[in-house]
């Protein structure tokens, strides 16, 4: 086995941590300071003020005009929200399941007693517009649609705007509902321009907030159906939250002291601006995967359907992932995450979304690079560093 130092700095900053997970992300100072700050009534002016601006720069992030409802409770909370509204006891509706995440809205439709279909499509790719064209034409009466735009447990980012569209073409009256917890501020979404008839999100993810406040848009014929619905719902109802925004308040006392940190977190996204964000998150993906690749390991996912915000890769032959993952958080303080469901102990996933700059990826392939070695894997040091400088290079070098 190499004799590798790795443990210097660990443990004498245990503070000192580089969360490379897909959620929650690091979190900015200036968001952390803000949670800080007094409670005040949140039947009150200040509130009402404080709502008003975090719903405007949602409804900018998600380029929708559409009301969006902040809810207290993590992501899974708006999409159990989405098919408490929606879905009513008994109706077809079709989930895309390419993943942990894809499953998870299928287990959801289900305990709201919707009659479920699933498209699955393979692991290692998106869900493909023809394919679901072909099987709503199959399965006449669908009324809703479930998708995953940024497939978290394999790193696949969705055409959700294609996907849409063949929905939309294909079955004119089913509403297409997106779970973009994992994309919303990393990747494109445009819920009004895509058709979109509802879009979830979550605050731990790109938006770099600290967990525990979820988003629900609607459309407006979301809205009827909604108002149909007859699926049992009661702090999840979509309608109270419409109605108290009116006021400037929300139905139920929220996390407060995560809508500041919200607030804060959403100006520091708009100062840095939509292309700039997204052009960010492009580069560190592929400074991710061309860092890892030399380093070793495989690419899970082809580059066409690369996630901007999350990685995931199998490790070199004969090399244990989970004792990679163990080297690199004990000895090296660098936190990546395993993988989830039937990838369980196969795969490594690198989290770059949110609150982490280029220079931090180098920083994590040179985690990954250090553990193979520590582990005795046969690699040259610096080989994936170097690829990832070259992808950051080719980029226009140190940019920011
Ligand atoms: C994180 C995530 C969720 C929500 O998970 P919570 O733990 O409930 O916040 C949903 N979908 C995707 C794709 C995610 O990455």
């Amino acid at each position: 086995m190499a004799k590798v130092q790795t443990s210097a700095g660990v443990g004498v900053f245990p503070e000192k941590q580089d969360l490379r997970i897909p959620g929650p992300t690091p979190v900015p100072p200036a968001v952390l300071r803000a949670m800080s700050r007094p409670m005040i009534n949140h039947r009150g002016p200040e509130f009402a003020e404080l709502l008003g601006r975090v719903t405007r720069r949602l409804q900018s992030l998600m380029q929708t005009d559409r009301y969006v409802a902040i809810l207290t409770g993590s992501g899974t909370a708006g999409m159990e929200a989405a098919c408490a509204n929606l879905v009513s006891p008994g109706d077809p509706v079709l989930v895309l399941e390419g993943g942990v995440f894809g499953h998870r809205w299928a287990e959801i439709a289900r305990a709201f007693g919707a009659q479920v279909h699933r498209y699955e499509y393979p692991w290692e790719t998106g869900a493909d517009p023809d394919e679901l064209a072909r099987r709503l034409r199959a399965t006449p009466g669908v009324r809703v649609v479930f998708a995953t735009h940024n497939e978290s447990s394999t790193g696949v980012l969705n055409d959700i705007e294609a996907l849409s569209r063949a929905c939309r073409e294909t079955a004119p009256d089913a509403l297409f509902v997106v779970d973009s917890v994992s994309g919303l501020g990393g990747a494109p979404l445009a819920m009004d321009a895509w058709g979109l008839d509802a879009v979830v999100s979550a605050s731990q993810k790109c938006i770099m907030a600290p967990p525990g406040l979820a988003f629900v848009a609607l459309s407006e014929r979301a809205w009827r159906r909604a108002a149909e619905s007859r699926a049992a719902r009661y702090y999840l109802d979509l309608a109270a939250h419409r109605r108290l925004y009116e006021k400037g308040q929300t139905p139920w006392t929220p996390a407060v002291s995560v809508l500041y940190a919200l607030d804060e977190a959403l100006a520091l996204l708009e100062a840095e601006g939509d292309e700039a964000r997204l052009a960010r998150h492009r580069l560190m993906r592929d400074m991710v995967r061309g860092g890892l690749a030399a380093a070793g390991f495989e690419l899970m996912v082809e580059a066409r359907f690369a996630s901007p915000t999350v990685t995931a890769v199998r490790p070199p032959a004969g090399v244990d992932i989970e004792a990679v993952r163990r080297v690199a958080r004990q000895e090296l303080g660098v936190v990546f995450s395993g993988g989830q469901g039937k990838l369980s102990g196969q795969i490594l996933r690198v989290g770059h979304m949110g609150y982490a700059t280029p220079l931090d990826m180098i920083g994590a392939v040179a985690a990954a690079e250090m553990a193979l070695m520590r582990l005795g894997a046969p690699i040259s040091p610096g080989a994936g560093v170097a690829a990832a400088q070259r992808v950051w290079v080719e980029a226009g070098g140190a940019g920011r």
